[in-house]
């Protein structure tokens, strides 16, 4: 299923547009996706971005990539860059549609002053701990600031001094002047400017008085001609105040927010606030650490663009919250890389096997498919020589019942090539092995032999003379807990952190064509799992990531529990 498919099976939000198309409501479809350039994103913001880029393709619309860069304090040009960057790589294309909000803070200063002379915004002198406590709770109504009844001249006069930078951070606020007893805290007066002297990434020191999220979301919407402004669902009770601004401003257009629910998925924290303190504090490598949740860590880790628009088409959008199990995030990665990635050998812990009937110096070499699940895929010349290399775990000197890989006196296949038995178990002086001496059937090659003999196992196997030894990075899940966010008293998140996610296997060897691949070139290493060639690899020293394991390792737990 591409996206287009599945924007096309019904939601409630295609209802909605359905319904308003029809009735000619709106002629077109214009919706936006407005992160806050404070992080890098992560795979919530994938749901929402094939959300607002799928609808505005479906209905050949525009969706607007719009930066809420409302607070300088923890907003950063590189993430911009990251967001941007991100949201190409999952497909999408906002073309000319790149707005900011601190492109309208001209307006929205003007349109607060005529707030202020309509008499439904206020200046006050209240300390944000003052404003706290009079704001009440839900079962008991707020109280009035006693700057609340100034004049319209006073206010005026005030905010214009604000802006101008005659008070300090933090000095005093613009409120709009609703109901201190609504019973909806966002009623309550919002702040709607607070006195801030940071310099803006783009703005840089032009203000000093900066608009919050919810007076600048809804006017940016109806600026920029948005038809159905989508959000998540803690936003719902913040849609009358998003009413009210649009409402009591002479805005261009009157845009509707609607409400999903977020995507939270097991085994992993979503909120910026925490990725970043993960990132600052070093538990990960950097937001793109093949661990994260951003999608700059997923398209590190080897997961393909449309593996993650598939997952998103696949949970669909509804309207109550609940948690995604990340073995569909998985299935979604395996299921892309079974038909597309490219097989090859790699050992990730070598084991030496000396085949000592095989001539010294001879190499031959065996075709192999490049992917059984694609005839167009070709195949390629694979190396055989008499020292190789298998996997430790491919042998046991003395191995339980049902044990059909190597052990003394076994024979098994080697992959495209030839049986080989095992006759000896050469040890290292402390006990270890050292390596296995074998021989090797002449009679088999190809992997099949003529006198019907069957072997049970079939192991992948590198050529020691011819393989690179390269780094395989094997990746877990960062949490150990399928709920991270949940921890016992006095304990965070952090103390979640799964301290065996990431083992470093330095020995490893590949096949030598492996050296040769770009940097994000996906594969399969047979038996073993997806991997990908790391941003960091290079012929003299090829690193690679795990992407996935090839069986689904987690949903099996998750059944026995
Ligand atoms: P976080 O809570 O992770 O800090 P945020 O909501 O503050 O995220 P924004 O940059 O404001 O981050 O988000 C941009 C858009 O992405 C918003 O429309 C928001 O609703 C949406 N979004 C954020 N997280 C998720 C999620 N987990 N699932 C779906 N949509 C999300
Ligand atoms: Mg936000």
């Amino acid at each position: 299923m591409n996206t287009e498919e599945t924007n096309k099976n019904s939601n409630f939000i295609r209802d909605i547009i359905d319904e308003d198309l029809k009735s000619g409501k709106h002629s077109e479809v214009v919706t936006r996706f407005p992160p806050e350039p404070n992080g890098y994103l992560h795979i919530g913001h994938a749901k929402s971005i094939c959300l607002n880029f799928g609808l505005a393709k479906t209905y050949n619309g525009r969706c607007h990539l719009r930066f809420d860069d409302t607070n300088p304090t923890k907003e950063e040009q590189e993430y911009i860059d990251s967001i941007k960057e991100d949201v190409r790589w999952l497909g999408f294309d906002w073309g000319e549609n790149e707005f900011y909000a601190s492109d309208y803070f001209e307006t929205l200063y003007e349109w607060a002053i005529l707030l202020i002379k309509d008499g439904k915004a206020y200046v006050d002198d209240q300390t944000a701990d003052e404003i706290r406590e009079n704001r009440g709770t839900l079962t008991e109504p707020g109280k009035n600031s006693p700057y609340r009844n100034r004049s319209v001249e006073e206010n005026l006069d005030l905010f214009e001094r604000m802006r101008k930078g005659e008070f300090k951070t933090g000095e005093k606020v613009l409120r709009a002047k609703i109901d201190m007893a609504s019973p909806n805290m966002n009623m309550r007066d919002p702040v709607m400017y607070r006195i801030l002297h940071a310099s803006h990434p783009r703005t840089g020191d032009k203000w000093c008085i900066y608009p919050m999220y919810d007076y600048t979301h809804g006017q940016s919407d109806a600026l920029e001609k948005i038809t159905h402004s989508i959000c998540t669902l803690e936003f719902q009770d913040h849609r009358p105040l998003y009413d009210w601004f649009v409402e009591n401003l002479p805005v261009p257009a009157v845009p509707h927010q609607y409400e999903f629910a977020r995507l939270n998925l097991t085994y992993t924290v979503m909120s910026k606030r925490k990725l970043l303190k993960l990132v600052k504090e070093n538990h990960v490598n950097g937001w793109d650490d093949p661990r994260m949740p951003t999608i700059s860590g997923m398209r590190r880790r080897g997961y393909p663009a449309e593996s993650i628009r598939d997952f998103c088409e696949r949970i669909g959008v509804a309207k109550a919250n609940s948690t995604v199990d990340f073995a569909l995030l998985e299935n979604c990665v395996r299921e892309n890389l079974n038909k597309n990635a490219l097989r090859f050998m790699a050992i990730t812990r070598p084991l030496k096997v000396v085949l000592t009937n095989y001539p010294e110096d001879q190499v031959e070499f065996f075709d192999a498919d490049n992917n059984p699940e694609d005839p167009n895929a070709g195949t390629r010349k694979v190396p055989f020589t008499r020292e190789l290399y298998i996997e430790q775990d491919d042998f046991m000197e003395n191995p339980p019942k049902k044990y059909f890989r190597l052990f003394p006196g076994n024979e098994v296949r080697l992959k495209h090539s030839y049986y080989i038995t095992c006759n000896e178990v050469i040890k290292n002086e402390d006990g270890s092995i050292k390596e296995l001496h074998c021989t090797y059937d002449p009679e088999s090659r190809g992997g099949s032999s003529p006198d019907g003999r069957r072997v049970k196992g079939t192991l992948h196997w590198v050529s020691a003379a011819k393989g690179v030894k390269a780094e395989i990075r094997m990746y877990d899940h960062l949490f150990n807990s399928s709920n991270p966010e949940k921890a016992e008293e006095g304990k965070d998140f952090l103390d979640n952190i799964n301290s065996q996610s990431l083992e470093i296997l330095a020995n490893a060897i590949i096949e030598p064509e492996l050296c040769n691949v770009a940097p994000g070139t996906k594969m399969q290493f047979l038996r073993i799992g997806y991997f990908v060639a790391d941003l960091s690899h290079t012929k003299e020293k090829p690193v690679f990531n795990r992407t996935v394991s090839l069986k689904d390792g987690w949903a099996r737990v998750q059944r026995n529990q």
